[in-house]
């Protein structure tokens, strides 16, 4: 293990150092800084993030340049006007004690002739984001005809950004003969070919494995009707209780619109487009970053400032007109080894353009269905419980003790807990239950609903299975034994763990119904409901089982019918004042999920990148 002394950095650089406590160089600055320092090379990095990158081209950078003039000699490409920042800073704590230095940060965003000044009055080292520095060329504010060093910082990121024109140009400028030091966390096939472009046989290092955080996104989509787009929406974050995600749209209004109702509905959720002035984007962003917001609505051309690591979803709610945007989005997930979902919401007719995206992603999309009704419920309530699994005591909750106590004396643990989740699952159960099956099958489809449309039979749901001590043949006959009915009137019958289906003749359903409307079996309330799949079987839509297969996915799904039941209070988490008032709607149910952060931090805490 070699210090930083061993590695060749000047006494200047070492007192740095010192005074910044690095006690060590990490792995990537140990391989890149004797091989910048001795060599004149161009150099591909690949590590990630949260490596000590900077330091790993900063530090050789300062090493060489000549401070005592006042040309530019060193240009950083960022992707960020935060990263550009953040570089320009930590350059500067790198060489407190190399005297003359003067390292100039260039972003958007902010008085470009301020920028100039500053640039004018000698800046050695120039760390710019690509689009501020093009603009900078243009109106001849920066001479970069004398660069020596350039480096290309997150290199992945500015091309996922859509910067690879800005690149171009702007190293189209500068000279031949210098060095060009790319860094970057992933090496997809846009980083090679600028690698290959503008740089002469590199050398090569790498900390970790190559294109990780690609290889960490699956990619999937999901069939609905167009107008279906939003429930699916719900119905997806619902399913996935500790999302943190990036939704994105296509219009500046949809996604004003798809924020306002998710806000509406009882998420968190803001939204991130151009016409929101920078202050607004500003506390957008810095909401989603502290996790306040769990669903960030944003246009593409908006997205590009993010660098949030742990991003768990992407939503493609509309696909973009441009096949190649879709990288940049799923880009988004995935990040620094962590794995990540890109979701694709398609309609019938956008089928075709997933198969593009395949192309150019070199990578197939999965076929997902939105879960059902019981499916989000067990979800949910799984969730609840570690939640509740993981939750500290507060210990203020005790002198009110032994009133609680009391009231409980005679339920024994058992049924407290029973009692306890219902609370929250009957809410979810009695939206989740009216709540009707939003896949689309990809063909035969007008065939099949056309089929089941004629049957004369009636599919139902009943809330038993084998978990109540049913197989099929005890379904059947306790069925035909409650509802008085004949020998083959029930039939179909397809007993799950909890629940089960069976069909009869359509005549019955009627009866059937009404019947079910207050009947107890073990104390327990039956509830039988009409099933969308009149086919029965489970085999009625083009092939795929709906309610067959995948125990976890038959539900009775979503099931049309059923009395409008209030779906929920009104929010009455009183102890946030930030969040607003959450509605009685889809997204009711979510509200103590949402309601302390503080609880959704701990149990979930995902460590972010180490950044001062
Ligand atoms: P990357 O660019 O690879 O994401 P950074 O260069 O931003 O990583 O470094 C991440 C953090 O680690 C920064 O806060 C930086 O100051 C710190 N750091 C870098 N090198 C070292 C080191 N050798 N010892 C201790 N801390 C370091
Ligand atoms: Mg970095």
């Amino acid at each position: 293990m070699s210090t930083f002394q061993d590695l060749g950095l000047n006494d200047e650089l070492l007192q740095g150092i010192t005074d910044l406590g690095f006690e060590k160089p990490s792995e990537v600055q140990e391989k890149a800084i004797p091989i910048l320092l001795n060599e004149e090379t161009d150099l591909v990095a690949l590590a990630q993030t949260g490596t000590g990158k900077t330091a790993a081209f900063g530090f050789p950078m300062l090493q060489k340049i000549d401070v005592n003039s006042r040309t530019t000699q060193g240009l950083i490409l960022s992707p960020t006007r935060e990263l550009c920042l953040q570089i320009a800073n930590e350059m500067k704590a790198y060489g407190k004690y190399c005297k003359g230095l003067n390292v100039v940060a260039i972003y958007g965003g902010s008085s470009i002739t301020d920028q100039a000044r500053e640039v004018k009055r000698g800046a050695q080292i120039i760390v710019a984001t690509p689009g501020r520095m093009k603009d900078m060329i243009n109106r001849k504010l920066v001479d970069i005809t004398k660069i020596q060093y350039s480096v290309l910082d997150e290199a992945d990121e500015m091309l996922n950004m859509g910067f690879k024109e800005d690149i171009t140009d702007i190293l189209s400028g500068t000279p031949e003969d210098k060095n060009t030091w790319l860094f970057s966390a992933t090496m997809p096939k846009e980083v090679a070919r600028i690698a290959k472009k503008f740089m002469l046989d590199p050398k090569e290092i790498t900390v970790g494995h190559k294109n990780e955080s690609t290889s960490n996104v699956t990619h999937e989509y999901y069939l609905v009707n167009a107008r279906d787009r939003y429930q699916a929406l719900k119905r997806l974050a619902d399913a996935n209780p500790d999302i943190f995600s990036v939704i994105f749209c296509r219009t500046k209004r949809d996604t004003q619109k798809v924020a306002e109702n998710l806000i509406e509905d009882g998420y968190s959720a803001g939204a991130l487009h151009g016409d929101l002035s920078q202050n607004q984007r500003d506390i957008v962003m810095k909401q989603f970053r502290t996790r306040q917001i769990q669903m960030l609505v944003a246009t593409d051309v908006a997205a590009r400032g993010i660098d949030v690591d742990d991003i768990t979803h992407v939503i493609n709610y509309q696909l973009s007109d441009e096949v190649e945007t879709y990288t940049h989005r799923s880009g988004r997930t995935g990040r620094a080894g962590k794995t990540g979902v890109s979701m694709v919401i398609v309609s019938k007719s956008e089928i075709r353009r997933l198969k593009s995206i395949e192309r150019i992603i070199n990578k197939k999309f999965e076929l997902k269905e939105i879960p059902n009704g019981m499916e989000i419920c067990e979800v949910q309530l799984m969730s609840l419980a570690n939640k509740i699994h993981n939750t500290e005591i507060n210990h203020e909750i005790d002198k009110y003790l032994e009133d609680i106590n009391g009231l409980f004396e005679e339920t024994t643990k058992e049924e407290l807990i029973k009692k306890f989740f219902s609370v929250e699952f009957t809410r979810f159960f009695n939206y989740y239950q009216k709540a009707k099956n939003l896949n689309v099958t990809a063909s035969s489809n007008d065939r099949e609903s056309g089929r089941s449309s004629n049957s004369n039979d009636t599919r139902y749901f009943i809330n038993v299975g084998e978990k109540d001590g049913f197989d099929w043949m005890k379904l059947k006959d306790f069925l035909k034994e409650i509802l008085e009915l004949g020998r083959d009137d029930v039939f179909k019958v397809d007993v799950k763990d909890s629940f089960s289906f069976f069909n009869t003749e359509k005549e019955h359903q009627e009866k059937i119904l009404a019947f079910f409307t207050d009947y107890k079996h073990e104390g327990r309330f039956v509830n039988v409901e009409v099933s969308e799949n009149r086919g029965g079987g489970g085999r009625s839509r083009g092939g795929r089982r709906r309610d067959g297969g995948n125990d976890r996915r038959r539900g009775g799904s979503d099931r049309p019918r059923g009395e409008r039941r209030s779906s929920g209070r009104r929010n009455d988490s009183g102890g946030d004042s930030r969040r607003s008032e959450r509605r009685s709607s889809e997204g009711s149910s979510r509200r103590s999920e949402s309601r302390d952060k503080s609880e959704f931090k701990t149990t979930h805490s995902r460590p972010r990148r180490s950044r001062r």
